[in-house]
Formats: structure tokens, sequence, C-alpha cells
């Protein structure tokens, strides 16, 4: 769904300060979209501060901004001030307040004016912009459109395309999943065309593992990977000691998931890990099978048709017990 931009353009005229949020747990998209947004609204001349509701990998910690940003778990009373001031809040890369956590009650509780940027399915009503298109690859490439149809795209330079580049990268696996239109591909170009070197995105991205986190993937491929070929699925799953074995830090376990998909003719993959007190469970599938709706029905979660998450507060054994007691009734889906 998209609105009248010319509503966007008049609350962005005013002196308003402005708030960008995004998911728990960000990812490259999170990041790079609220990031991109920052570093726009700041050559723009609007006052923004970018808050998220914990820290992220450090991946992500070379993005332009990066040092200016508020968590709110831990920077919570300047966070809090941020938000009572706020005139406009802009939600991105996600579209259920229940994805904030603790500063989702915050957020709600604002009087600001409220913009959503986001490409999930089933939005939640609570914007009072929404900016949404669940075909699109990710929420950075819905950042670089709005800006366009705002006819400010001579705004962005080098560290808003590093930001919106990152986004688009890491939301689509490095230009590879269906979600890719021509036209990602065309931003992408206009994006290097302003300087933002691609191969330091991939290489900051993807060549920073520490020794741990690599062989934590031999590890998890070796002993912990389960194969169910009848279902043409696969589940993997981590307890903490294990994490801890291999000296785990946000965002090592990211991507795991997508390994087992790499076998010739499987449809879905499960991982399952024990992290701050529940089950953190991430789903991703091939072709028409909808993760979506499964992490909705059984993971108290969400997501995309191919790439859904959720949690259980169940133990470790019990939430695998759960995945595989669910894969006979999947059975005919996963086998087509
Ligand atoms: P991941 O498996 O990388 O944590 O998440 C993959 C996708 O699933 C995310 O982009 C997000 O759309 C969705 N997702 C992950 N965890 C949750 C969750 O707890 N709730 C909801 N609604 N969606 C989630
Ligand atoms: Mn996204």
């Amino acid at each position: 769904m998209k609105e009248d931009i010319s509503r966007l353009r008049g609350q962005l005229s005013s002196s308003k300060e402005i708030v960008i949020v995004t998911h728990r747990n960000p990812d490259g998209d999170a990041m790079g979209s609220s990031l991109a947004l920052w570093n726009f609204l700041a050559k723009r001349g609007n006052a923004a501060t970018v808050i998220t509701p914990n820290d992220y990998p450090d991946f992500l910690a070379w993005l332009p901004g990066n040092g200016k940003v508020l968590k709110y778990d831990t920077d919570t009373i300047a966070a809090s001030e941020k938000i009572l001031k706020a005139g406009i809040i802009f939600c991105l890369d996600f579209n259920n307040l229940s994805r904030l956590e603790g500063l989702g009650s915050a957020i709600l509780a604002s009087k600001a004016w409220k913009v959503l940027v986001d490409h999930h399915p089933q939005p939640e009503p609570f914007a009072d912009f929404a900016y949404h298109d669940t075909n699109s690859c990710s929420t950075a490439q819905l950042i670089f459109e709005l800006i366009s149809e705002l006819g400010e795209k001579h705004l962005l330079d080098k560290d808003s395309a590093i930001c919106l580049y990152t986004g688009i990268m890491t939301d689509t696996a490095s230009f590879r999943f269906p979600s890719v239109q021509a036209k990602t591909h065309r931003i992408a170009a206009e994006l290097i065309d302003l300087g933002m070197p691609h191969y330091l995105a991939h290489e900051q991205v993807y060549d920073t593992n520490t020794e741990e986190r690599l062989k934590l993937l031999g590890f998890t491929l070796l002993e912990k990977m389960q194969v169910l070929r009848e279902y043409n699925a696969a589940c993997i799953s981590l307890s903490g000691s294990e994490l801890k074995r291999y000296k785990f830090r946000k965002g090592d376990t990211e991507g795991l998931v997508n390994y087992p998909l790499s076998i010739k003719g499987m449809r879905l993959s499960a991982f399952f890990m024990e992290r701050d007190g529940v089950i953190k469970v991430s789903l991703r599938s091939k072709g028409d099978f909808d993760v979506n709706k499964m992490a909705r029905a059984h993971f108290n979660g969400g997501g995309h048709r191919n790439a859904a998450g959720g949690d259980l507060k169940l133990t470790l054994d019990e939430a695998v017990k759960k995945f595989l007691e669910l894969l006979p009734g999947y059975r005919n889906e996963l086998q087509k």
C-alpha cells in the first residue's frame, strides 16, 4: 500500500524531531534502512535519532551513523526522552509492535505521527502513513523508492548508499532470492554510482568472522544437522552450552539455517537455539512452502513466505520434538 506522498512531505517540512525505530535483534536490513534514512534526514536538515530495542552484530557496526544509535535496553533514559519529544516516528522493517518488546509500548503511547515502511505481510494498523509492499525484497529498497517519490534522490550520498546497499544485500542473500527484481539491480547500480564500494559491503558483512564462528559452523553441520529426506526438510539445534563452547557472539548463528537448503531437493530448514531464556526459531523454505504461516501457527512468530521466525517457551529438545511432530502434517506440501 502506498499513500499520498504529499502528506509525508508536509510532515517533514515542519521542524518536528524524528525518531526511527526498528525490530529487536536488528539485522542488516533493519540497520541499513534505519541508518540510510537517518543519513538522508541529516542531509535534509531534519533532527533524527535511531533507536533499536537492543544491540546488533559487530558486522553492522561499520555502517555510517552507527555511533549515534541508541539502544533502548541499555540507553533507556536517553531513548525515552527522544521518544517523548518526537513529532514523527518512523517504524522500519517490522509491522507488529510486539517485535519491539519494551520499546513497543513507548511507541504506542507516543502521540507522534507514525510512518511505517516495511515489506512483511499482514501489517498491524498502528501507523498514520504506511509505505508498505510485500513484493519488495527489503525495507532498504522501499526507503530508496520513498526518497525517490519525495523527489529528493539528489540528497542521497555515499553514506546513505552504503546503508541502503547493505540492507538490500543482506535481505536478499546477496541478490539471490526470488524477491530480487530487475529494479533491485538498477537501484544497486545507482548506489554504486554514488561511490558505494560494493566489495567493501560484502567484505565487512561476510569476511569478518572469528575463528570460533567458523568452527561453530563446522561443528553444527557435522554434529547437529538432522536431514529428514522423507519430508525434504532439515533441522539444526544449538544449546546454550554449545554456543558458549564456541564463544558465541551476537550474529554468529546468522545464516546457519540456510545451509541445509543447499542440499539438493530440500524445501524446508529449521534452526532452534537457546537464547535469553527462550528457544529462538528460524525457518527458511524454497518455493511455495509458506514458513510465515508455519511460524504464525506454531512458533509465536511470523515473517515472509520463505523466511520466518518466532520463539518457544520450551526446552530445546521439546522444541525440536514439536517441529519433528509437525512434519507428517506437511508431508504433501513438502513433497510437491
Ligand atoms: P530470522 O530467522 O533471521 O531471525 O528471521 C527471519 C525473518 O522472520 C525476519 O526477517 C522476520 O521477518 C521474521 N521473524 C523472525 N523472528 C520473528 C518473531 O519473533 N516474530 C515475527 N512476527 N517475525 C519474526
Ligand atoms: Mn527486511
